[in-house]
């Protein structure tokens, strides 16, 4: 089971890749994938050569490494959503499995919600709270993402350290975001 990515392959074009097959149901808030799947409906995505559950790749872009193995909590296989999956054990594995296959709904693509066009602002691998910047932050962080970038530190580079967006880290800076937290 491959547990890290070459240290040549780009991020980003990863992440734009996984996000054009993924599709949003409009019944529930499960993120399918509409790429390649194993014949038990997970969906499968090939790096650099390389076979991956999309799971563990969506797991691994979120938290930098990834568990042995990935659960489901939704009753959906195919789902990638973050938060629908967690760490669990083979045994875990095998009962959540057999589960899922019992409720999964068979349902054509085409039937799923012409998303498409919006799923630009998907990104799997953020949990609810990192996908909006204000919510997982502190004051103190606040105050430090701004000591920080204007102390010359890359705002990539604290994104990347407050699990954050690049924009938010700007917007922080500028005093669009946070704004009542008064700049030292
Ligand atoms: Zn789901």
């Amino acid at each position: 089971m491959l547990n890290t990515l070459p240290p040549d392959v780009d991020l980003d074009k990863l992440r734009a890749a996984l996000i054009k097959r993924i599709r949003l149901p409009e019944w529930c808030d499960c993120y399918f994938w509409a790429g390649r799947c194993t014949p038990n409906e997970r969906g499968r995505f090939c790096v650099d050569g390389h076979e991956w559950m999309v799971a563990r790749l969506v797991w691994l872009l979120a938290r930098g490494s990834v568990p042995e193995r990935i659960l489901q909590t939704c009753q959906h296989p195919n789902c990638v959503r973050l938060e629908h999956l967690t760490p669990g054990t083979h045994r875990d594995c095998m009962l959540g499995g057999s589960a899922s296959k019992r409720y999964v709904a068979r349902l054509h693509p085409e039937k799923w919600a012409r998303k498409e066009n919006n799923a630009h602002h998907l990104r799997p691998w953020l949990s609810q709270g990192e996908r909006n910047g204000n919510a997982k932050l502190k004051v103190e962080d606040v105050r430090q993402i701004r000591a920080l970038v204007r102390g010359g530190a890359s705002p990539r580079a604290v994104a990347r350290q407050f699990k954050i967006t690049q924009s938010n880290v700007s917007q922080i800076v500028r005093l669009k975001l946070w704004k009542h937290v008064p700049a030292v």
